[in-house]
């Protein structure tokens, strides 16, 4: 076929598939519904993970699941540091596999099913966990991140094989465990040979594709006190007041880090690195002065620092903080790390990929594609570590990790859209004549 009569016949399978993602979007969203009925936050996986392995089954693509292996995984950059095992906890792998001859790039559609905690609860308008939808918003924990770009990519190729589309090229559908806090889902399946000529992660980008994302580390900081009835608390030393003080020195340190010259990527960012005290865990007894307190942070580095050198950076920050406190330059905190331990991502939106997506979201929306620098991390940077190009793109909302979390469920049909036409763009279609 001649070059014109290509672009004619895409246009055609374009304009199909979106009509079928119009017909089955109850059926996408009443999926969605049920991915979000899952309390899939860590060591909780299984049940959605076996869920969408049947699904996929009855898509007709060849499944595998594949359970982290740490002795496997330890060695790569992107590996985070578990304290927790890896049984019955998989990631799920649907291919659809072709057997014409190759006319387009292989893909992977990438989403974790993991989620943060919906905690506390009482904050919430429903349950988190039942997720109900008013005025073209569905609320529950997870269906923005991501259980809705999840839905939105398995339509997506639904639609594909319902208008009888036949791809140039393999696709892969994963479901990964685990981007809230080590990366180590998407690693195996990467680590297990799951591999492609792009990918792309469905993640709530409100449509627009990350060319840059920082890095993350998590600390954990115990202070010893010694502890006492509140009647001697004088001679006491209150594990959580000095833990406070550390508190104070953390936020202090996020403000140096963020006064240094920033990455190219975040130079319109006005704040770009956060540092998050997450947890803060001491004491038992109102009247009992605590002999113990531990914190643990979240904290973000620019791409081309080294997660190392940030760990060793951190540490002489408290240290030295600890230094000039009376009671702590005597009895120092233990300062540790575990979780994240993940490098930032750079890339130059000037690439096919970018460039196949853009044409994707202009086909969809009649826009052109923006490129930002994201200031959290996903699973994007495994693949970089794989020389796999990758980005995301997905729906919008709002309440990402808080209570009424939503997704705007016509972004997510865009989307779906969206995703559909990158996919005919990026494999290409089996070409007949
Ligand atoms: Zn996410």
């Amino acid at each position: 076929m001649k070059e014109q009569e290509i672009a004619q016949v895409q246009a055609e399978s374009v304009k199909r598939v979106h009509e079928t993602i119009d017909e089955l979007w109850n059926e996408a969203q009443l999926f969605l519904k049920t991915l979000g009925s899952f309390k899939s936050t860590l060591g909780n996986e299984q049940e959605i993970q076996s869920f969408i392995l049947k699904h996929l089954e009855e898509m007709n693509l060849e499944t595998t699941s594949i359970e982290p292996d740490l002795e496997k995984l330890s060695s790569y950059e992107n590996y985070g540091h578990p304290e927790w095992s890896y049984d019955g906890r998989p990631s799920v792998v649907g291919e659809w596999k072709t057997d014409q001859p190759k006319t387009g790039k292989s893909l992977i559609l990438q989403g974790h099913i993991d989620v943060v905690s919906a905690e506390p609860e009482h904050l919430w308008e429903h349950d988190p966990y039942s997720p109900v939808t008013v005025d073209d918003r569905m609320y529950g924990r997870g269906v923005l991140d991501m259980k809705g770009g999840v839905a939105a990519m398995i339509y997506a190729v639904k639609a594909l094989q319902q208008a009888g589309i036949q791809l140039g090229a393999d696709l892969q559908i994963q479901t990964v465990i685990e981007e809230e806090c080590t990366g180590n889902g998407a690693l195996a399946l990467l680590d297990a040979g799951f591999t492609a000529d792009g990918a792309l992660i469905p993640e709530p980008t409100a449509h627009r594709a990350i060319k840059g994302q920082v890095g993350v580390l998590w600390v954990r900081i115990t202070v010893q006190g010694a502890g006492a009835h509140v009647e001697r608390a004088e001679k006491a030393h209150n594990a959580i007041n000095k833990a406070a003080y550390l508190i104070q020195s953390l936020d202090e340190y996020r403000e140096y880090i963020n006064a240094r010259p920033k990455h190219r990527d975040f130079i319109d960012h006005p704040h770009p690195l956060n540092v998050n005290t997450g947890i803060i865990q001491g004491g038992d007894w109102a009247s009992n002065v605590p002999s113990e307190c531990t914190i643990e942070a979240r904290v973000g580095f620019y791409p081309d620092q080294n997660p190392a050198d940030i760990q060793a950076e951190v540490k002489e920050w408290i240290l030295t903080a600890a230094e000039k406190e009376e009671w702590l330059q005597k009895t120092p905190p233990d300062v540790s790390f575990y979780g994240f331990s993940a490098p930032g991502f750079s890339t130059s939106p000037d690439s096919d990929l970018f460039n196949s997506l853009a044409e994707g979201h202009r086909l969809t929306t009649n826009q052109e594609l923006e490129s930002i620098a994201f200031t959290a991390t996903t699973d994007i940077r495994s693949f970089e570590e794989f020389g796999i190009p990758a980005t995301c793109y997905g729906p919008s909302g709002a309440n990402m990790h808080g209570p009424n979390e939503y997704v705007d469920l016509a972004s997510l049909k865009t989307t779906t859209k969206t995703i559909a036409a990158f996919i005919l763009q990026w494999c290409k279609e089996t070409q007949t004549q």
